[in-house]
């Protein structure tokens, strides 16, 4: 079957958009990104770096629900909440509630793990296209729990991973301490993922790929999307601060900030974000072999290229919430007591996660508009999933069947 080639302008140049242009270029597609601020600070930069290919949990599920209020009242925990936010968030925190039933979390879990058994295999050829292997690290990736309590409260997770194919080993104070001999003991068990890979440092993979994308004959036009419309039915249009772009196919992959897009072609899509951190250690690298992910606050301590980065946490308060200080600091705090041996911070971040309900990202058609394709909700996953993503997004624009079934990632699941 001939294929045909499309003008396709996605809108977003993080990991997924990025991805997405790699995998369409190598289709036949020709390829334009916008985006109003290419390559700066966005979630693609602050990321904590891992290719987390075990992360089939959801954000929410019973044992969740179990302990919200303790969560959202403890200023220790991992989930905050900004209470002005509250009467917005209050629909996707009622499907938020939805998602976390023993039923839907088993078959989130699976759904998520079938995504993420294709995600290393997707993102390889982006890897050896912009000659970027230098980036990664392949030397697993740990949990530790400080109690044994949370540790307990962690067994239905492990269980569920490991029904879906996920390689874990429970690791006991004797085991990390061998693995991880620079870290304060304060830990009473942990999981090692011993297949999982991550990146020495996000924003020099994003900004090799993009390169690859303008190599290949792609644009990178540095503008804002306004609004995407149907010129006929064979065009579309996209508004931009700046100029007006033609189209025949529109990805729609702005991370936190694609509801509107979603919501002009006539999808209404339960899209919000949950905020994260980070705080650097410049020149602490050498401290940990692998990333470290502290459960208890919800935070990974990742080693790239030139620092030492810990990275996470969960605040519900909009893409419009600024930086809150005590998050950083109950980061910088905790990392103080895993590593005494760490100087003062040296730089902090904030970013939005662009989140659904059910943790599951969107990737597929619009209901309304056949041209339009939706890659954006990717929670804590984008970066892992975005060579997927880029995958799918092409094989359904080039009228290809995908190796999965992309069912579960609809629009219109809701
Ligand atoms: C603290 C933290 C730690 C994380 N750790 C990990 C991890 O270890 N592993 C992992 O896989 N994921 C991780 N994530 C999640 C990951 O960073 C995101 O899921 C991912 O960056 C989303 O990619 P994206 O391309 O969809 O969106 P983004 O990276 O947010 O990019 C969206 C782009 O769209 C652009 N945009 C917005 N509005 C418009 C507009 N109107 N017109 C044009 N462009 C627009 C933005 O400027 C931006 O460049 C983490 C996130 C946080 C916050």
């Amino acid at each position: 079957m001939k294929q045909s080639c499309h003008d396709v302008v996605i809108i977003g140049a993080g990991f997924v958009g990025v991805a997405t242009a790699l995998w369409l270029q190598r289709q036949g597609h020709r390829v334009t990104l916008v985006d109003p601020d290419p390559f700066a600070e966005g979630a693609y930069y602050g990321n904590a770096c891992t290719l987390a290919t075990y992360a089939n949990i959801p954000v929410a599920t019973p044992s969740v629900m179990k302990q919200i209020p303790s969560l959202l009242l403890d200023p220790k925990s991992p989930l905050s909440v900004r209470w002005a936010y509250l009467p917005r968030l209050f629909p996707w925190l009622l499907r938020f509630l939805i998602a976390s039933t023993p039923s839907s979390v088993e078959r989130i879990a699976r759904d998520l793990a079938g995504l993420l058994s294709q995600a290393n295999n997707a993102f390889e050829p982006l890897f050896k296209e912009s000659d970027t292997y230098q980036l990664l690290a392949s030397n697993g990736a740990m949990y530790l729990y400080g109690s044994h309590e949370s540790f307990l409260n962690a067994r239905t997770d492990i269980e569920l991973r490991r029904r879906n194919g996920i390689s874990i080993q429970e690791l006991s104070r004797a085991e990390i301490s061998d693995l991880e001999p620079h870290l304060n003991p304060i830990y009473q068990r942990g999981l090692l993922f011993d297949d999982a890979r991550h990146i020495l440092n996000p924003l020099k993979l994003l900004t090799s790929m993009a390169g690859s994308v303008i190599a290949r004959g792609g644009r990178i036009v540095t503008s804002k999307a306004q609004a995407i419309e149907r010129l006929s039915p064979t065009e579309l249009k996209v508004s931009t601060d700046g100029v007006d772009l033609s189209a025949s196919k529109v990805v729609v992959a702005a991370g936190a900030w694609s509801r509107q897009f979603a919501a002009q072609v006539g999808d209404k899509v339960p899209l919000d974000t949950e905020q994260g951190y980070h705080v650097m250690y410049t020149g602490a690298q050498n401290l940990l072999s692998r990333p470290v992910g502290w459960n208890d606050v919800g935070f990974y301590m990742t080693p790239m290229d030139s620092a030492l980065r810990a990275a996470g946490t969960v605040e519900l308060g909009g893409v419009d919430n600024p930086s809150n200080p005590r998050r950083v600091k109950l980061i910088a705090d905790t990392v103080k007591k895993l590593l005494p041996q760490l100087n003062d911070y040296d730089a902090e971040w904030t970013g939005y996660r662009p989140s659904m309900p059910d943790s599951m990202p969107v990737i597929g058609p619009s209901v309304k508009d056949k041209d339009v394709f939706y890659a954006f909700g990717h929670g804590h996953l984008g970066v892992t999933l975005s060579g997927i993503t880029g995958k799918i997004i092409a094989d359904l624009i080039s009228s290809k069947t995908p190796d999965i079934d992309v069912q579960p990632f609809r629009v219109d699941r809701f």
